[in-house]
């Protein structure tokens, strides 16, 4: 089957059987690829490559660059199948999410290529006469790319597409759990490549290889920006590491995310806000819905609803029309369960959480998604369990839930399903949700490439995709033009 989707884009089987290091699907955990992994020592070559290609990269004007960037997205749109199915054999995504990702990639594409028109600087005005000012956006550098399992493919999109059109190359170290849709990646910008023609070589580099040498790209001088998406453990190392030696870090780090129903919301929509939010992606997005505070007046409706619902979600094969893949791996598993346990020793009542299919595939790891009513919120319900539990509590005010819904160490998506305006807008406000994303009347999870993504606190305090996070792969430069033939200084210093 991998075959099928690795041809049609290009990938030769040499590139992901040859290798040494074995791939497994958690789909049933069988070896679907052997990749030969990158050491540490070719982190060194690469960015050397790198910074020859930016040197040639950053003098492209930056519509041409976009004009790479509008031929990748046709190249995704043409392979948006075959990568969607890649993406859920190796990382169990359901066929619908596996293709909404790829969307995704095509719709950063869209974003960047409009982008490379308006890498918009400022003009300031200038207290001496003769003068002006302006502020304006060069090219950074290179730029080093670690992602998560979860997005394999989406995260690089995001970060290469803006790097590229910014005038910058890419050096992307992929999970070491998805290796195989990074190949594919890495083709179809080959191929985007061939087709746009005259680019230096080493524009996009491949990485594959865990967390060694994500460590070489993180303590090398030379490359300007580290953007690095996964866990907070791994956020912890990274961010210092790179704060040491002065470069750049763009951290996308552990969400832990909350709803917030109150007694005025419309609980059909809610229902399927939850359902899409918690049990989405068998609960392994950073912004799935964890935590869920309702009205102690509204518990009773909606959570035999949200269970009833709950239990008829179809789990199984990601590319056989079910709604819930399986979890990555056994790690994953016995993290959930160890979870739960927790939870029912601090007094949870839990429903769900069992694993199911070990017939079928005793190597693999599916479990129905998990409702855990909780007295209190606890270490337990703070900490990012990456798997589908779903911690429900009750409040009584509303500036109680806000403040539960404050009360983690992360901050990266929140939501208030509500029908009074003042709720709502208290919920955007300086004393609302703390978050990087809060919505009002959506779910946690789902973004849209327009805006940008990130959150706050053990989050990681990054921005990637929309609105201005292209500014993260940019140098800022102020300048100060002298078109008199008079000398003054500034402040009005008379020097001598
Ligand atoms: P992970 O932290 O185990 O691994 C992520 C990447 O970091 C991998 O490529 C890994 O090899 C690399 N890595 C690990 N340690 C490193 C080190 N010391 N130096 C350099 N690289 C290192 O995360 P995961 O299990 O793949 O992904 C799940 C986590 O990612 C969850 O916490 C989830 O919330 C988070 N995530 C966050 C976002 C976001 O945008 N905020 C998006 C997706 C996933």
């Amino acid at each position: 089957m991998i075959k099928q989707y690795m041809s049609a884009m290009g990938v030769d089987e040499s590139q992901y059987q040859a290798g040494d290091f074995a791939v497994h699907s958690p789909i049933d955990g069988e070896v679907i690829g052997k990749v030969a992994l990158h050491q540490v020592n070719d982190v060194d070559t690469q960015i050397q490559d790198a910074k020859k290609a930016f040197k040639e990269w950053r003098t492209v004007p930056a519509p041409k660059r976009g004009e790479l960037v509008r031929i990748l997205g046709e190249v995704l749109r043409e392979h948006k199948e075959d990568l969607g199915a890649l993406v859920s054999l190796e990382a169990g995504k359901i066929k619908e999410e596996g293709l909404g990702e790829v969307q995704e990639m095509i719709d950063i594409c869209d974003f960047a290529v409009g982008l490379s028109r308006q890498l918009y600087g400022l003009t300031i005005a200038s207290e001496r006469p003769g003068h002006h000012m302006r502020e304006t956006w060069q090219p950074l550098g290179v730029i080093a790319v670690i992602s998560a399992f979860n997005f394999p493919v989406a995260v690089w999109s995001w970060n290469t597409a803006l790097a590229l059109v910014c005038g910058n190359p890419v050096i992307w170290k992929p999970s070491e759990k998805t290796p195989l849709t990074a190949i594919a990646c890495q083709a179809l910008f080959e191929k985007a490549l061939a087709k746009f023609g005259d680019a230096p070589a080493n524009l996009s580099q491949l990485l594959l290889g865990e967390a060694d040498v994500g460590n070489a790209l993180v303590e090398h001088k030379d490359v300007a920006l580290v953007s690095a998406t996964g866990s907070t453990r791994m956020g912890r190392i990274v961010g210092p590491k790179v704060a040491e030696r002065f470069g750049k870090s763009l951290l996308e780090l552990g969400g832990n995310n909350a709803m917030i129903l109150t007694p005025s919301a419309d609980l059909d929509l809610a229902l399927r806000g939850i359902l899409f939010s918690a049990v989405g992606t068998a609960g392994q997005r950073c912004t799935t819905l964890r935590r869920l505070f309702v009205h102690e007046s509204v518990k009773d409706d909606i959570l035999p609803r949200v269970k009833a619902a709950y239990s008829t979600v179809s789990i199984g094969h990601p590319l056989e029309g079910n709604l819930v893949g399986p979890l990555i791996d056994e790690d994953s598993f016995n993290n959930m369960q160890d979870a739960l346990s927790k939870a029912r020793a601090a007094g949870g009542t839990v429903t769900g959480g069992e694993r199911v299919l070990q017939d079928k595939y005793p190597n693999a790891y599916y479990v129905t998604p998990a409702i855990v009513e909780m007295d209190a919120q606890n270490d337990v319900v703070r900490h990012e369990t990456f798997a589908p539990i779903l911690y429900v509590m009750t409040y009584t005010e509303f500036d109680e839930a806000l403040e539960l819904q404050n009360d983690v160490p992360q901050g990266l998506s929140s939501c208030v399903f509500t029908n009074d305006l003042r709720e709502a807008e208290l919920f955007l406000s300086a004393r609302g949700s703390d978050c990087g994303i809060a919505n009002v009347n959506i779910g946690t999870s789902g973004a849209e490439i327009g805006g940008a993504f990130g959150g706050e606190k053990e989050t990681g305090g990054g921005r990637e995709s929309g609105s201005d996070a292209w500014k993260n792969y940019m140098r800022r430069q102020t300048n100060t033009v002298n078109y008199s033939t008079e000398l003054p200084l500034a402040q009005g210093i008379n020097f001598g």
